[in-house]
């Protein structure tokens, strides 16, 4: 299994966030994350990336236990947050390129995943100057760097206009094809665009787990 979440509950203060949720992916699929706002997406994928303490429960990502060896987990994990701390005084060059340092991956792969996440033509500009398509192809280029098994992609396509909606949505289903993917959004039509199966949470809880080809078979 690439992700497999066992029992995981995360309490702020009073507030149950996650409540004993369970699932598991296997190497390959892209899977959905439906759920409104609040309904602990992000919560759940902060987890999975080490950036947040369970209250219980467990994770592991490709085989390795997200407690016990974080340092494998990020290594195996490309991660875009729903709020990308891009630098847009940096040139999107000079920003892979302090990412790679951080990655310790070699500098060749920036031209790799600028071609991947077609950048090219925006590649010499500054980040701020780029649309908000083009912001987030540098951080999907930031999250390919180190050429990870797992995608978790927070809300990759929220504030994107129709037409850079589409072609993010396009990116992700071409790049994922060699990855697991974990993709959250509140929108159902970005599920049947670009994933295999929905897993639906809602206040914490999952609703539902299926294959899009047995929710097309219901209709
Ligand atoms: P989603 O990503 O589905 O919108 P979140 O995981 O961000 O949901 O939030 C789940 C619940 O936990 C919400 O009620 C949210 O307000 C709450 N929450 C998230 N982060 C924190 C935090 N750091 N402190 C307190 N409550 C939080
Ligand atoms: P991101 O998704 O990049 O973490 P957010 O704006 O969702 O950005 O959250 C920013 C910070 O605020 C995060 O550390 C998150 O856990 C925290 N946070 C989110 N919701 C709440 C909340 N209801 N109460 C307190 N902190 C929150």
């Amino acid at each position: 299994m690439s992700i497999e979440v066992i029992q995981l509950t995360k309490q702020y203060g009073q507030q149950i966030a996650v409540n004993n949720i369970s699932f598991t992916i296997p190497k390959g699929e892209i899977v959905g994350f439906l759920g409104p706002n609040g309904a602990g997406k992000s919560t759940t994928m902060k987890m999975l990336t080490s950036f947040l303490n369970p209250t219980s429960g467990s994770l592991k990502v490709n085989g390795y236990d997200v407690l016990k060896q974080p340092l494998a987990v990020k290594g195996s994990i490309g991660y875009l947050p729903e709020h990308n701390p891009l630098y847009p005084e940096m040139y999107v060059r000079e920003f892979l390129s302090f990412q790679a340092s951080i990655y310790n991956t070699p500098k060749s792969r920036i031209k790799d995943v600028i071609a991947l996440t077609g950048l090219l033509p925006e590649a010499s500009k500054k980040i701020g100057q780029l649309s908000k398509g083009y912001r987030q192809r540098v951080g999907l280029a930031a999250a390919l760097l180190h050429n990870p098994d797992v995608l978790i992609l927070d809300e990759p396509t929220t504030g994107l206009d129709p037409n850079q909606l589409l072609e993010i949505r396009h990116l992700i289903k071409e790049v994922g094809k060699e990855k697991t993917v974990l993709l959250s959004t509140h929108i159902m039509q970005e599920v049947s665009a670009i994933c295999d199966r929905v897993i639906i949470i809602n206040k914490g809880t999952i609703v539902a787990d299926k294959r899009l080809n047995e929710l097309q078979q219901n209709k």
